[in-house]
């Protein structure tokens, strides 16, 4: 089985000072649910942003694995193609490209990264294989003839972007709901899609200020980053104690002056 491993690490903006991430320790499994919470601020989105590789960070120490490769040595599109998605980073908008077909040259270039002699899925392999998906994910057949993002809905946006993880076969997703104005619908699609798609072949580490998330998604395993560091770990109940109390006692155990 595949495995995330983030050691030590520590991240700041480029050209920056300030430390955001202060040595951050979390393995992640393929088949395993992380979640990871915290209060605003704390750096989850930076740690979702060096995963994906974004250059506006920069590591200073510590390592990533994944799948026995270092991580941080690869470009983002070999992040992905190495079995690693980053929800959502395309948000794209392609004029006169259906679904099917986005998806279609998705699959491909994985395909022909490892074979460059390779035609392809043959298009009727390609349409059940989809089909099966959206069967799973319960999502119309109709919705694959649709042009991307052309008129979508919030909710249809998300539904494309769990139907992107469903064909690509990710090890390890990793979730960042960055999007705090993400309505209850489109949350829901997407949570729900990502629980079905967790199974022993994907693993997820799903980034959430709120437990409403983990009403759709079970995790294994919770963690509070607070200040740039994991320094809580537990099971659900975790996240039930979060919604309960607040963070205000994460603040007052763990609070240093910076
Ligand atoms: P979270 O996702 O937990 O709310 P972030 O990772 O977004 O936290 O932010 C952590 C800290 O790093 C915050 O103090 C934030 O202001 C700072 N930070 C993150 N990204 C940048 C950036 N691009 N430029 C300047 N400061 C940043
Ligand atoms: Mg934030
Ligand atoms: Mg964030």
């Amino acid at each position: 089985a595949a495995e995330l491993q983030i050691r030590n690490l520590h991240a700041q903006v480029e050209g920056d000072e300030k430390p955001i991430l202060r040595g951050v320790n979390l393995t992640i499994r393929q088949g395993e649910v992380h979640a990871l919470m915290g209060p605003n601020g704390s750096g989850k989105s930076t740690l979702a942003n060096v995963l994906m590789g974004n250059p506006t960070y920069e590591v200073t120490d510590g390592e990533i694995i994944f799948d026995g490769k270092d991580l941080l040595e690869m470009e983002p599109d070999e992040r992905s193609r190495a079995g690693l998605f980053l929800a959502f980073q395309y948000p794209v908008s392609i004029p006169g490209v259906t679904l099917a077909n986005f998806l279609r040259h998705a699959v491909n270039a994985r395909l022909k990264d490892d074979d460059p002699d390779t035609k392809g899925m043959p298009i009727p392999q390609f349409t059940r294989m989809m089909r099966d998906k959206m069967d799973m994910l319960g999502i119309d057949h109709s919705f694959a003839a649709r042009y991307l993002n052309e008129g979508f809905s919030g909710g249809e946006k998300k539904r494309a972007e769990v139907m992107q993880m469903a064909v690509l076969e990710p090890k390890i997703t990793v979730l960042d709901e960055t999007d705090s104005g993400l309505d209850i619908d489109a949350l829901r699609i997407v949570a729900e899609g990502v629980s079905k798609l967790t199974g022993p072949s994907m693993g997820a580490l799903v980034i959430t200020h709120y437990q409403r998330m983990l009403n759709y998604i079970k995790p294994d395993y919770v963690h509070v980053m607070f200040q740039g560091q994991i320094v809580e770990s537990g099971g659900p109940e975790l996240a039930l104690q979060l919604e309960e109390n607040g963070y205000d006692w994460i603040r007052e155990k763990y609070s240093v002056a910076q």
